[in-house]
């Protein structure tokens, strides 16, 4: 098998994830991942409602804790972006119901979304009108090229096909002085060097396992360099973990958390502690000519 993101033949098997589909791993360009990906009714079942049970999210009803703990996280990546742009039209792909638009909006952005779920893209439409939100993908959207002054990126390119495809498609959609921002796993983070296949960002859903490398590669070949890579921190509280776990079980955090939830003042369950949890958030912008 051939990279996929940079075509070289130096490419080996890494680890089996289930019978029939292996992580693979590229050593020249760094990248890895999963082969063969998911089939698109598999991913529509997966993204269905059931996902979003793992938020502590059901039907309308947000839950509270899960908001503030997103929010925060929002606000350290927006804090993060007005170093670059202070005003204009956001972008998020990948919107899922508008947490972080609704910060950028709190913050003086014209939010604009995408969202494969229609679940949850419905919630946003509520949130920001039909014509900024657009159910599907980044490919097949409506934008015009140039509108973007920020294109956000969070928990993203790790799922999406072709991540030089959705990543050149966000370079036509950007202005010239615009910044995009990005955020997923590292897989040279110190969480994967440690739990190795056990790393709990392997997930069927995730195609793609990026590092500086691979992330710096992938921007070349679209016409954008990588101007700030940072490990990502996250707002990250009990009550959240305590939810995740039970959907995700993990041999080791499951029981782990369960214990600390336990012995935990009630009250501080849902306070938010920030963690770096083996993420990287990056900022990308146009080649100057
Ligand atoms: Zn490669």
């Amino acid at each position: 098998m051939d990279c996929s993101l940079c075509g070289s033949t130096h490419v080996k098997i890494k680890f089996n994830m289930i019978s029939d589909r292996q992580i693979f791993a590229c050593s020249d360009c760094d990248i890895q991942f999963l082969s063969p990906q998911l089939n698109d009714q598999e991913l529509i079942k997966l993204y269905s409602e059931n996902y979003y049970f793992a938020w502590g999210v059901s039907g309308n009803e947000e839950n509270e804790s899960t908001k503030r703990m997103k929010i925060a996280t929002f606000q350290l990546r927006l804090s993060l972006i007005l170093q670059y742009i202070k005003k204009g039209k956001i972008l998020d792909v990948g919107c899922a119901t508008g947490y972080f638009l609704e910060t950028a909006k709190e913050k003086g952005f014209d939010p604009f979304g995408v969202e494969f779920s229609e679940y949850s893209s419905a919630i946003a439409k509520k949130k920001f009108g039909e014509d900024n939100i657009f159910w599907g993908t980044l490919e097949t959207s409506h934008f015009n090229d140039n509108m973007f002054d920020v294109i956000a990126m969070s928990d993203l390119i790790e799922h999406v096909r072709i991540p030089e495809q959705t990543l050149s498609k966000a370079s036509k959609l950007l202005s010239d002085n615009g910044v995009i921002m990005i955020m997923t796993p590292d897989a040279r983070s110190l969480s994967n060097m440690l739990m190795k296949k056990k790393w709990t960002h392997y997930k069927l859903e995730h195609f793609f396992y990026f590092s500086k490398k691979s992330i710096i590669c992938v921007a070349d070949k679209c016409g954008l360099s990588v101007v700030h890579f940072e490990k990502s921190k996250k707002a990250l509280n009990f009550e959240y973990l305590h939810t995740q776990y039970k959907v995700y079980k993990h041999w080791l955090l499951t029981p782990a958390i369960n214990f600390l939830y336990f012995i935990f003042p009630k009250k501080l369950r849902s306070k938010n502690f920030y963690f770096s949890i083996g993420e990287m958030v990056v900022i990308l912008k146009k080649k100057q000519a």
